[in-house]
């Protein structure tokens, strides 16, 4: 069996934009990679999008760029402005074309469908791939999302809908999240935050469908593309050990609150890529501590009492674009901080604090 360097299990995000950025660096020039996927080909299965707050290799992946967006809970809404840090869509199926075409070119990397073809023992493991499980009655961020194409134009393609809490929420926090890529196309998403249970009696089907006719009021549109999810919303391992660590989502790189985790896996690639000589003895990556606290302590807020969430969710973005674009990226200050949790119903925090 080959022996390899570095071993990539999981070539999905964390996987391949790692083999990305050790390519792209020269890293793998006096170094062989096996990446161990087991999926056939590389389809379209994701919509990554994130406020840009630092400089990623994908620019050319962005289908859309939006500098205004919205929040909204009934009879309110909030616009809010984020030209200095527009928030950007990645289409999946451009990411993978991008990377597998590239990595392909180099003789020192190989894929694989499984790791019974390789030795395992002395090269350098990078896992991706996840042990969460539902039986926990974790909480998780569950959602469909159905891109659609209208015939006239329809939406405004300037400005994009974050959260949209005028829906039915079931003992359970739900919204939707509209993507308007142009003025006749855009990515409907029904979104909930609760524990599998709950979730397993949903329709998404019928939620998107009613909403699209009722609430956007679109009565004639094609189905172009589908995606569905569960992102949990608990860390997972992020333990090293000797000669392997976990990387993406598997490696703690989910934003708790929001289910963030793309540009937190590039910061984690750059990371591994400058210290890759080192990589035995390094401290792994992290997301900085003090954000799995808040989180934590406002996720504890979300399962108690999830009939509050959507004023919560809205009187947050209360705070100004940047500060609350920061928080929710992992780049806020500690007056920022401090301005958001002023923000929340400090006795309801307090008492969710320490359970
Ligand atoms: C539909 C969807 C939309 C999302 N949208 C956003 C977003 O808008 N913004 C954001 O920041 N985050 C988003 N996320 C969260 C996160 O960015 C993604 O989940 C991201 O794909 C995580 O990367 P990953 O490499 O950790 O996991 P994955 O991309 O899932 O990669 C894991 C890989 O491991 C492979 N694998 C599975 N089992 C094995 C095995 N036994 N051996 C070897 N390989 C195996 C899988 O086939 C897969 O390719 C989204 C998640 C989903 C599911």
């Amino acid at each position: 069996m080959r022996e390899f360097d570095y071993i990539i299990i999981g070539g999905g995000c964390a996987g391949l934009s790692l083999a990305y950025e050790l390519d792209l660096y020269k890293k793998l020039e006096n170094k062989t990679l096996a990446i161990v996927e087991p999926r056939k080909s590389y389809e379209r299965d994701k919509t990554w999008s994130f406020w840009k707050v630092i400089d990623h290799n994908f620019e050319d992946c962005v289908i859309k760029n939006w500098k205004d967006f919205s929040i909204n809970i009934p009879k309110k809404t909030k616009f809010i402005k984020c030209d200095k840090t527009p928030y950007q869509s990645i289409n999946s199926g451009l990411f993978y074309k991008k990377i597998t075409n590239k990595l392909r070119l180099n003789k020192n990397i190989q894929f694989f469908k499984n790791v019974n073809e390789i030795n395992m023992e002395n090269g350098f493991i990078f896992n991706s791939v996840s042990t969460a499980n539902h039986s926990k009655n974790q909480l998780w961020q569950h959602f469909m999302g159905y891109e659609i194409e209208t015939s006239k134009n329809f939406f405004d393609q300037e400005i994009f809908n974050l959260m949209d809490f005028n829906c039915e929420q079931k003992d359970a926090v739900h919204f939707f999240y509209t993507l308007p890529f142009s003025k006749t196309k855009a990515l409907v998403e029904t979104t909930w935050l609760s524990n599998l249970n709950k979730n397993e009696l949903l329709n998404y089907e019928k939620q998107l469908k009613d909403y699209i006719a009722n609430n956007l009021n679109i009565k004639k549109y094609k189905i172009t593309y589908s995606e569905k999810g569960a992102i949990p919303l608990f860390q997972q391992k992020n333990i090293k050990r000797v000669n392997e660590i976990y990387i993406g989502s598997a490696g703690g790189m989910t934003r708790l609150s929001t289910g963030y985790t793309f540009l937190n896996i590039q910061e984690q690639s750059k990371y591994i890529r400058e210290n890759i000589e080192n990589i035995e003895n390094i401290e792994i990556f992290k997301i900085d501590k003090k954000y799995d606290f808040l989180d934590n302590v406002f996720l504890n807020v979300l399962s108690n009492h999830p009939d509050k969430m959507p004023n919560i969710f809205f009187k947050l973005f209360e705070t100004s674009p940047k500060t609350i674009i920061n928080f929710l990226s992992n780049k806020s200050s500690f007056i920022e901080d401090l301005s958001i949790i002023l923000k929340m119903p400090k006795l309801l925090f307090l008492k969710n604090l320490f359970r």
